[in-house]
């Protein structure tokens, strides 16, 4: 018997194996009754699969190191603890005119330049964190494990990579140690007096927005989120080419797409930010993306708290259009 040999290609399979083995856990239901019990079912998978319920609780204390003027807001830079090993630096900005408490936006960077990079550099951000402050917004901008001025200096650590795969080992997650950073990001800025705590969104380009995609969908303190440049499909971007491997959650799209993540956000205000220009987050995976979440949010009766800016531009942080999303809803 004569054997045709059809090829070696390994990504043929994976998509196979994506379209007979993915989204297991996604919302299938028909009505809005069916919805608050697939939430919390969905919800604990998703906090299962960061495996961070080994990390504790915690409020932390925060150390001022520097203050500055920024015109109508004042620009702290300041440190506080999330384990005892772990210290985590980041900008506070609070308006100096207007009556505390105020609307608050957290800010995770994205992928590499840390908190320097959204706060001082000219590029994808456009400084968004200052633009929110001059607004009215407190906003905090932390640093992620393994990026800015958390980054390993020995250059063999390839930063996040040895991180992700160290924890992987151990049996958790970067992304869920980031994300349970976040939390205490929130428990810090809850204590805060400036801060109105029924009114913080969180708001990130790229890994920030995939860290606000995971932060809104775990913890309901997010009263309304923006996601730019990430919210499209696994299929259409980690399962199509390589990206960074801290970006990998082991098992996540076997039970939930991006879209089923974002699900979990509703009937809260979210607006989804993607760009004509973007190489790698494409307009077409978060349109449809979009289809999917517009359905459900009608069903829930909240059709207007969902919203997609396709924008003319690159990588990037659309600051405008996500600025009145926020005053309208938070
Ligand atoms: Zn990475």
């Amino acid at each position: 018997m004569e054997i045709t040999i059809t090829g070696y290609d390994f990504n043929r399979y994976l998509k196979k194996l994506y379209d007979q083995t993915s989204r297991t856990m996604r919302f299938r239901g028909k009505t809005s009754e069916e919805f608050p019990a697939w939430e919390v079912e969905a919800r604990a998978k998703v906090i299962e699969l960061l495996s961070i319920d080994h990390l504790p609780p915690s409020v932390p204390v925060m150390h001022e190191l520097d203050e500055t003027d920024g015109g109508s807001y004042k620009i702290q830079k300041i440190a506080y603890q999330t384990l005892p090993e772990l210290w985590v630096p980041a900008y506070l900005l609070t308006p100096t005119v207007g009556e505390p408490p105020f609307p608050t936006l957290l800010c995770p960077p994205g992928h590499g330049g840390g908190i320097n990079q959204v706060m001082n550099e000219d590029g994808a951000y456009h400084k968004y964190p200052h633009r929110f402050a001059e607004a009215g917004f407190v906003a905090l901008v932390p640093e992620h494990i393994s990026f800015g001025e958390r980054a390993n200096p020995d250059s063999r650590y390839r930063g996040c990579s040895f991180d992700h795969e160290s924890l992987n080992l151990l049996g958790s997650t970067v992304i869920g140690y980031r994300m349970w950073e976040l939390q205490r990001a929130l428990d810090l800025l809850e204590s805060l007096p400036q801060v109105d705590n029924n009114r913080i969104g969180c708001a990130g380009l790229s890994l920030g927005g995939e860290m606000t995609h995971y932060l809104a969908a775990c913890d309901t303190r997010i009263r309304v989120a923006c996601i730019a440049c990430f919210l499209t499909s696994f299929k259409g971007t980690f399962l199509k080419e390589p990206h960074c491997t801290c970006g990998y959650v082991p098992k996540m799209a076997h039970y939930f797409e991006h879209a089923d993540l974002a699900a979990l956000i509703a009937p809260r205000p979210l607006m989804i930010q993607v760009s004509t220009q973007d190489g790698s987050f494409l307009a077409q995976d978060a349109q449809e993306a979009y289809e999917e979440l517009a359905t459900l949010y009608a069903m829930l009766g909240v059709k207007e708290k969902v919203t997609l800016d396709v924008f003319e531009g690159g990588h990037e942080f659309d600051v405008q259009p996500a600025l009145d999303w926020f005053r309208r809803w938070l």
